[in-house]
């Protein structure tokens, strides 16, 4: 049975680096005005209630989103520019942000009209939220395993595929099965950009992932870690992002965007980044 809810980790330091390492793809791809298709694997309820009891009770906002909305005025790097409008037109009153988009609101707040959205979820009570919150929106949900569904979509319609992959690691093989999952789901379409977050653990865990990536075959792997500048003893270290087919640039802009805020005022991170396979 699931047990994780999102909602205690909205808007945590490892979001803002997934929710900028996508915005910033999809941006990117939107240069070109061919169709994307997007796909969620593991969308959550895509909206969160940053003072409700749950983001209230572990705060991991206040050292994630929360600091870097009080730098919104000095920021100067664009391409904070759509997250920074939508947490704005979210959250109209001053103060800290109350309401958080998850993965598929950040996908449909930049939605073109030729572009799609799948956003799958296998939770009961998460997947009630998302299709409650999908009702009015041009995003199509399906209560399952993303994994699966996502392989079962391949190769899309449309000429570009933007594809994230975002499980909560709750079973340990999920490491393995997400690998397995992308190798496949890159044969089907060797041109799509597949975002894949993952934890940086104490335990090394999450090794299995980037191991198993870097022997697949699969080309133009990015890999970029965000590293706490002071991680606990046990448990959560860093925030890891897997990047196939980065659009050319890519990497530049994202560092531009972290760079911005990993000061001890903002985000207390440092960020590498490089090729875990090139071309
Ligand atoms: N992507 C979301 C975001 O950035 O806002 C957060 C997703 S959270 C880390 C992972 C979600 O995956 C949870 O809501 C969990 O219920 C869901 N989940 C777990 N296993 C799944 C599976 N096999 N297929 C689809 N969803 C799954």
């Amino acid at each position: 049975m699931l047990s994780y809810l999102h909602e205690f980790h909205a808007g945590n330091f490892a979001d803002v680096h997934k929710h900028a390492s996508l915005t910033l793809a999809m941006t990117m791809m939107q240069a070109k005005p061919s169709a994307i298709a997007g796909f969620d694997t593991h969308a959550g309820s895509a909206e969160h209630d940053l003072a409700g009891d749950r983001a209230s009770k572990t705060g991991e906002a206040d050292s994630g989103i929360q600091r870097v909305w009080r730098l919104r005025d000095r920021l100067q790097a664009r391409d904070w520019s759509p997250m920074l409008a939508e947490l704005a037109r979210l959250n109209p009153d001053e103060g800290p942000l109350t309401r958080y988009p998850g993965s598929p609101a950040w996908f449909s707040c930049l939605q073109r009209a030729q572009d799609s959205l799948t956003a799958f979820e296998l939770h009961s009570g998460e997947s009630s939220r998302l299709q409650e919150w999908a009702r009015k929106r041009r995003v199509t949900v399906q209560v399952g395993d993303g994994l699966e569904g996502l392989l079962g979509a391949l190769p899309p319609r449309a000429p570009r595929l933007l594809v994230l992959i975002d499980p909560s690691y709750e079973i340990k093989d999920d490491y393995r099965l997400v690998s397995r999952t992308l190798e496949k789901a890159w044969a089907r379409c060797r041109h799509g950009v597949f975002l894949v977050w993952y934890p940086m653990l104490t335990s090394g865990l999450h090794q299995v992932l980037p191991d198993h990536l870097g022997g697949s075959g699969i080309r133009k792997v990015w890999h970029s870690e965000l590293l706490l500048n002071a991680p606990p003893e046990r448990g959560m270290t860093g925030s890891g992002m897997l990047v196939v087919n980065p659009p050319w640039g890519f990497s530049e802009r994202l560092d531009a965007m972290i760079g911005e805020v990993s000061g001890r005022d903002g985000l207390y991170v440092k960020h590498r980044q490089g090729w875990l396979v090139p071309e």
